[in-house]
């Protein structure tokens, strides 16, 4: 620990995907660590949203983890680092011994570094088992399932800042930047819309984003404020609409023959699929009127350069990978891909939740998205690991939880808190309840951590170095300073004292972060290029094949990264929620997040400044429905689905559809997802938050 004033360092923003650049510096006190601003940051230059002003005052906060933890007889008492570690090393090889590789779980954090996240999937594979996965399961495996699978890369086709010169119309569905990515909506889009780009806002609730843009309030933009769930029938219509103006004025060029034909390949299935298609009864499911659905595919089509913004609104349903593709679908049909101002964007909720996921931290992908059961690509990446790599994908993050106590038997988790984060969150404490062995690495006891039989205390953000990849695929260094506890470690340094305890050879030995990167770059093609130096101040956007690239703000100007070179168009149906309200639950709850708190609030809500503006939960409610159920604005209700119930304070307000109530799942004293459903996408995994059945009654 140091009290002495050393020069500001130059990191990133530890909360959203943004990727804003900060400094920071070691106050006079003992660990005291001061926010400045980087007035040239390559991102924001300079500019700060509320979390990002706020984010150093958790790293001294009172509630740091500072020793190491062991349970006994149900309490935890400090224990040493060598006693720790020994008992986690023991576990784990017990476990494998009795139960099989497979019987363990890994989970890697979009909180944590790139290097960390190689180092514990890594971990994972020479332990001898697929089971490692990322939060990135629980907010867009359906976005880079789809845009993998349709396109090539899981990941932003273009940059914030081609966006902001290029763009004419942005499309924006399920997504709130207005909220959740702030200097992008502040410094980029709405620099866009200021000069002219129009804006078609697709959501069940009015937002930030809705009143940046005026959208309520002009001709130009428009807010299509459909029923959760309906994401499909409601993109069908544009399709459909824009298909039939084709077919009858084909010389205005809705949709781009040319591209189609020689850049694409289903365009016949999605014909087939809409053949028939009924827009009327579509949009009375949608609950938008159809004149305001043709009005906004007529503003897509007529645009030169159509941009979409897609979200967890799209992603967090058991469709979601259909909600993507039929965005997709969108974009190819018409030519929007491939040139600056285009695409199809996921905006990314997480500091690093793209590069969690670049570095093959998920069990059906190595390092670069390389397929595990495809034997070339696992023999490359064996050949520099030097051990033999599983096969068999293995199970995701809710997929772990579920099988606790039974097929799985012990979790590692470093910077997660499943008892939070995943749907029917009860159930999951249930659970972890069962497992022969947790272990927790993280800065603050959270309720995942209460489970735990062993915590290990982690350094925060501001005290390391590493990288990170941000949302529209920058990858950045990161830089601490000193320690504020002494007795902590870095997630590296804990990962590699376990991997050379428990494996022989050298395979964990390594130095720095520095040198995880250069074992890194080796193994993932698209980050070939890169070092710590020549990512400097500006960082890179991958792909950056080889030293020297300039890396790509924008994808798929020569073609796309599928087999055949084509974009894939499929025609998708409507595939209803899995629950829908009925005379028990006659709701839709739908949940979201807010701008001055981050996922499941183990740092935002600790931190004053974010508290102050929200202090605790609170669930919209519309006025009719308020009515209806006799509720005040500002009084206590019980919200309650199939799953469990919660309290909190209604606001009545019509930024909610009548029949759909919205809420949050930062705050552990009264969590969305105790209510949300854990019915899953089959193919991407990820849960429904978007759409469970409810009831509301004054408490
Ligand atoms: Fe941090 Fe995101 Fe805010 Fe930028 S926009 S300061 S990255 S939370």
């Amino acid at each position: 620990m140091s009290s002495e004033n050393q020069d500001p360092v130059k990191t990133i923003c530890p909360y959203c995907g943004v990727g804003c650049g900060i400094e920071i510096q070691q106050g006079d006190e003992a660990g005291d660590v001061r926010f400045l601003p980087w007035g040239d940051a390559p991102v924001n230059e300079g500019r700060i949203c509320i979390k990002g002003g706020a984010a150093t005052e958790v790293v001294d906060h009172e509630d740091r983890l500072t020793d190491p933890l062991i349970k006994e007889d149900g309490e935890f008492r400090e224990a040493s680092w060598s006693e720790a570690l020994e008992y986690v090393v023991d576990e784990l090889e017990r476990i494998r011994d009795e139960h099989g590789p497979d019987s363990m779980g890994f989970l890697a954090s979009s909180k944590v570094m790139n290097e960390e996240n190689y180092l514990l999937q890594k971990l994972a594979r020479r332990y001898g088992t697929n089971n490692v996965d990322n939060c990135t399961r629980m907010c867009h495996a359906s976005t880079v399932w789809a845009l993998r699978t349709s396109l090539g890369a899981g990941a932003m086709t273009n940059s914030m800042r081609d966006l902001r010169d290029a763009a004419d119309l942005f499309w924006i569905q399920g997504a709130n930047p207005g909220e959740q990515h702030p200097i992008a909506n502040s410094q980029y889009f709405r620099q866009a819309v200021l000069d002219g780009a129009t804006v078609v806002q697709v959501d069940p609730h009015a937002n930030k984003t809705t009143r940046t843009f005026g959208i309520d309030d002009t001709d130009r933009h428009l807010h299509l404020q459909l029923n959760p769930g309906t994401d499909i029938p409601l993109l069908n219509i544009v399709l459909k609409t824009i298909l039939d103006y084709h077919d009858e004025n084909p010389d205005e060029g809705w949709i781009d023959e040319e591209f189609v034909e020689e850049r694409t390949e289903g365009f016949e299935h999605l014909r087939e699929t809409l053949e028939g298609f009924d827009k009327s009864a579509a949009a009375a499911e949608c609950g938008v009127p159809l004149e305001e659905i043709e009005r906004a595919a007529t503003k897509y089509a007529a645009a030169d350069n159509a941009a979409i913004f897609t979200g967890m609104g799209m992603s967090q349903h058991a469709c979601g990978v259909d909600n993507v593709q039929n965005e997709i679908n969108l974009a190819l049909i018409t030519g929007n891909l491939g040139r600056p101002g285009t695409g199809v964007n996921p905006l990314r909720g997480q500091n690093n939740v793209q590069g969690t996921c670049d570095v093959g931290a998920m069990p059906n992908v190595l390092p670069g998205y390389q397929l595990v059961d495809d034997d070339a690509a696992r023999e490359s990446v064996e050949d520099v690991w030097g051990f033999e790599i599983p096969a068999e994908p293995g199970l995701t993050n809710v997929e772990l939880t579920y099988e606790a106590g039974d097929a799985i038997r012990g979790l590692y988790v470093m910077g997660e808190n499943p008892v939070m984060s995943e749907p029917d969150a009860n159930s999951v404490a249930e659970r972890l309840a069962d497992l022969e062995f947790t272990v927790v690495q993280d800065i603050f006891m959270t309720e995942t951590a209460e489970f735990a039989d062993v915590v290990l205390p982690a350094t925060t953000w501001a005290e390391r170095g590493g990288t990170v990849t941000n949302t529209d695929r920058r990858v950045q260094r990161m830089r601490g300073v000193d320690k504020v506890h002494e007795n902590t470690k870095h997630d590296l340094e804990i990962l590699r004292e376990i991997g050379t305890r428990l494996f022989d050879g050298d395979a964990f030995s390594f130095e720095d972060p520095e040198s995880v990167f250069e074992e890194l770059r080796r193994v993932c093609p698209s980050y070939h290029g890169m070092t710590y130096d020549l990512l400097g101040e500006e960082g890179l956007h991958w792909p950056c094949y080889e030293p020297g690239d300039e890396g790509d703000p924008f994808l798929y100007e020569a073609g796309f990264d599928t087999e055949n070179g084509r974009g894939h168009i499929e025609g998708v149906d409507h595939q209803p929620p899995a629950e829908t309200p009925d005379d028990d639950y006659p709701l839709i709850l739908t949940t979201a997040r807010l701008e001055e708190h981050y996922n499941t609030g183990t740092m935002s809500t600790r931190s004053p400044t974010l508290n102050r503006q929200t202090p605790e939960n609170f669930v919209d409610v519309h006025p009719a429905d308020a009515d209806r159920y006799g509720i005040e604005d500002g009084e206590y209700v019980r919200l309650r689905s199939r799953r469990g119930e919660i309290t909190l304070e209604a606001h009545v307000t019509d930024d909610t559809k009548e029949g759909v109530v919205w809420t949050t799942p930062h705050f552990a004293a009264a969590s969305a997802n105790v209510l949300t459903n854990h019915v899953l996408d089959e193919r991407a995994k990820i849960p429904e938050y978007k759409a469970a059945a409810a009831e509301i009654e004054v408490d």
